[in-house]
């Protein structure tokens, strides 16, 4: 069985706009397990309509603690919990994950107490592992093996790429990261790559309607990639699929496939989707949802 990507939000950014798409979380199928990438709002619901059971959630990897790829992830464990969660979920995360956890059962106190006592469910405290990682060695678990690599995303530290092998299949996740050479050699061969991607002319635009302007475009450009840089990446790693998501800007009515297509086409040739919600990818190609 091959890997599997489901894209349940693509867009950079906490903000969400009616009809629009939602932050950052990724659905990852691979040697048959069921792995959740980045947590930002949304992602409950889009595992939902792609067809998981909550029920299932199993391994769960935050890149790093920005509220767009870990504000639901307390909420998506809760509301698996509701729905019946039987086994124990392993949660992965950088310096500070256990500290989010922590606080989000205790402010969810009173309705877990309630629960236990009321509908004699087991307690959730205990059905959840945190695990915090740094750079290096995250997970060996049978075939699965996962790495993570710090990646350049200021003022954040703790930000981390992944990478997920597999009997033989490999999937790497870039996280929120400027133009960084080094993801090149992590993402050696890799056969699906998911990476940022900023558009230029879109961001002047956001810039030119944001109060705070030049401040959020000196932030944009530090901590993000462009599409063009993204494709170098991939180009230099020789992946087998490079998959553009975290898209800023992703709802510009102005801005559509083509000119993201356009953008990266100056550097990669390769076999190239432009991420939106509710897309099924594989390394061969993608379905729509
Ligand atoms: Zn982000
Ligand atoms: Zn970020």
């Amino acid at each position: 069985m091959s890997a599997r990507l489901v894209l349940l939000g693509t867009k950079g950014g906490p903000a969400i706009r009616p009809g629009g798409p939602w932050p950052t979380s990724t659905l990852l199928e691979l040697g048959g397990r069921t792995i959740v990438v980045d947590c930002g709002l949304g992602v409950t619901r889009g595992l939902t309509d792609a067809g998981v059971g909550l029920k299932a959630l199993d391994l769960i990897f935050v890149t790093h603690l920005h509220s767009d790829h870990v504000l639901e992830l307390g909420p998506l464990i809760h509301t698996a919990w509701t729905a019946g969660l039987a086994t124990p979920v392993r949660v992965f995360g950088p310096t500070g994950l256990n500290r989010y956890w922590q606080s989000f059962v205790q402010a969810l106190e009173f309705d877990i107490e309630t629960r236990i006592a009321d509908e004699g469910r087991p307690d959730l405290r205990r059905m959840v592992e945190v695990v915090e990682f740094g750079e290096g060695e995250v997970l060996r678990d049978g075939e699965l093996n996962v790495t993570s690599l710090r990646v350049d995303h200021p003022p954040v530290t703790d930000c981390f790429a992944l990478r997920f092998d597999c009997n033989g299949e490999s999937v790497v996740f870039s996280a929120d990261t400027a133009f960084f050479p080094p993801l090149a050699e992590y993402a050696r061969d890799a056969d699906i790559l998911l990476h940022e991607a900023m558009l230029e002319e879109g961001v002047e635009r956001l810039v030119a309607r944001t109060a705070n302007g030049a401040r959020l475009r000196e932030h944009l450009m530090a901590s993000h990639s462009l599409a063009g840089e993204a494709g170098t990446i991939a180009a230099r790693a020789g992946v087998g699929r490079l998959v553009l998501n975290h898209l800023i800007p992703a709802d510009d009515p102005e801005i559509g496939e083509a000119d993201w297509i356009e953008a990266v086409r100056k550097t990669w040739n390769g076999p190239l989707t432009i991420g939106r919600d509710g897309l099924v990818v594989t390394a061969k190609g993608e379905d729509a949802p």
